[in-house]
């Protein structure tokens, strides 16, 4: 047979639209995207044809069931949504390609209300005039802080690039070169310092950093001095940085304006519950830092949003840049980031924001979801599993150094790879992230709720079972 006649056997699409299984979805709604999705399988099966060796062309098949069914999943899959929850079996907490902080259903309730209703976002019930979206959590950040003013962008990497662009545009913002840090993604604070206008004046070295060498830089284009949170490193053993407080005293001495990126932000207090080398936020407030800015999804446990506090005269300045508006954050993120810090002024409830409860959780406590998981695995005989003494980490570029003692349970199936297990349990149902240690996959309790033992018990039966979707 020559191409020509495989070409030639290609059925038509009306006739495929008459095919038993397309039927239902042919009278339906569907109808446009069904179509839509026969004609790009049968592009697809052309460019096949295209690419065939000619000794492949005689045995080459056409087949029209294989076709409808591949169009209907086409369609299927376009109608799903894209974005879905997976179950973070890595153990790291604040995990940014996994999005970071979880709302509490509490606190995701609120910004459901909001979303779905008009609200007072910019309207003052009480004169009935036009309000400001900033003035419902300014207060609630202030009184978190101690700060003097608050303000809320998109994101850090937002606040970064406003702070920057109000206190030292086209002016040079003094920073040393042990703080020069790229956080991932390849997102590197100096090139986003540097879109802001702002003349990057680095100091220092690497590794040591003097008072003397923020001082000599001082000139009369300087803007700001800048301290960045070196988030995802630390430089030990031989190095030197200058404390807050003497940047705070260098900085009154000139009247310039010092600024700490923190990157994270703490504002819950873990010092009941292990060592930690961070400063809260409202001891860098009290520190006496003119600005400083923070994320709202990282140790803070609320939505995507980037925060900045302090002195009245910045903040005010910062809310009449017309930057401010194209970095305007939207209600829900408001909503959510309202319930979630009205949660820190309840010492039970704040330990309930996921984030935070993840990091607090005791190994016993884990050790406890290890073997209810087990138990609950243990009817698939296929598996074996030990659970096993493992540290997690916090991510997201919060507490490098800090590794947080836990449980995880060791996975094996028999015949499997780690790797392929892995790919598998990725693309189940319910997709489950885990990690590979010593060619072992694990999956890691802290960051794993009960709830959620169901459906990872699904998505076992769906790998095991050969399901559609391995
Ligand atoms: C994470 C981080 C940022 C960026 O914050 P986003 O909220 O992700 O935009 C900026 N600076 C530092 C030091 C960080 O750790």
């Amino acid at each position: 047979m020559k191409k020509k006649n495989l070409y030639r056997n290609i059925p038509k699409v009306d006739d495929l639209l008459n095919h038993e299984l397309i039927k239902d979805f042919n009278d339906s709604k569907d109808h446009t995207l069904i179509k839509e999705s026969i004609n790009q399988v049968l592009n697809n099966l052309r460019k096949e044809i295209g690419l065939l060796k000619d000794d492949a062309v005689e045995s080459f098949d056409i087949n029209n069931e294989k076709i409808v069914k591949k169009a209907i999943q086409l369609t299927l899959n376009f109608k799903a949504m894209n974005l879905k929850n997976v179950i973070n079996g890595t153990g790291i907490v604040i995990h940014t390609n996994l999005g970071r902080s979880n709302l509490s259903e509490e606190i995701a309730k609120e910004a459901y209300d909001i979303a779905t209703g008009y609200s007072n976002l910019e309207f003052d019930l009480n004169s009935g005039k036009r309000g400001h979206r900033y003035n419902h959590i300014e207060e609630l950040i202030c009184y978190l802080t101690g700060a003097e003013g608050a303000l809320v962008v998109n994101n850090n990497a937002a606040a970064v690039m406003l702070v920057l662009d109000t206190l030292a545009k086209d002016q040079e913002a003094i920073v040393s070169r042990g703080e020069l840090v790229e956080i991932g993604g390849s997102f590197r604070v100096p090139d986003v310092m540097k879109r802001s206008g702002t003349l990057l004046r680095e100091i220092g070295t690497t590794n040591k950093t003097h008072y003397r060498d923020y001082e000599q830089a001082i000139n009369e284009n300087t803007g700001v001095i800048l301290k960045v949170h070196t988030s995802n490193y630390r430089i030990l053993g031989f190095s030197e940085t200058v404390p807050r407080e003497e940047l705070v005293s260098l900085g009154e001495k000139y009247k310039i304006p010092v600024y700490e990126d923190l990157g994270s932000g703490l504002l819950f207090d873990f010092s009941n519950y292990m060592t930690m080398d961070e400063p809260t936020v409202k001891e860098i407030v009290e520190s006496g830092i003119d600005v400083i800015s923070f994320s709202g999804d990282k140790m803070l446990g609320g939505p995507q949003a980037g925060i900045i506090v302090g002195k009245k005269k910045y903040i005010e300045a910062m809310k009449y840049n017309q930057l401010t508006r194209a970095l305007r954050v939207d209600k829900m993120t408001f909503a959510a980031l309202e319930a979630t810090l009205r949660a820190y002024l309840d010492p039970e409830r704040v330990k309930l924001i996921p984030t935070i409860k993840n990091i607090i959780v005791t190994k016993e406590e884990i050790y406890e979801k290890a073997k209810r998981l087990k138990s609950i695995l243990d009817d698939f005989n296929e598996l074996s599993m030990d659970i096993k003494a493992d540290q997690s980490q916090v991510g997201g570029g919060s507490l490098p150094l800090t590794l947080l003692d836990t449980y995880v349970l060791s996975i094996r199936l028999d015949g499997v790879s780690p790797n392929s297990l892995s790919n598998k349990l990725r693309l189940s149902k319910y997709p489950i992230v885990g990690r590979i240690n010593n060619d072992q996959y694990l999956l890691d309790l802290r960051t794993i709720d009960t709830e959620d033992f169901d459906l990872i018990k699904n998505s076992f039966k769906d790998i095991l079972s050969g399901g559609k979707n391995v």
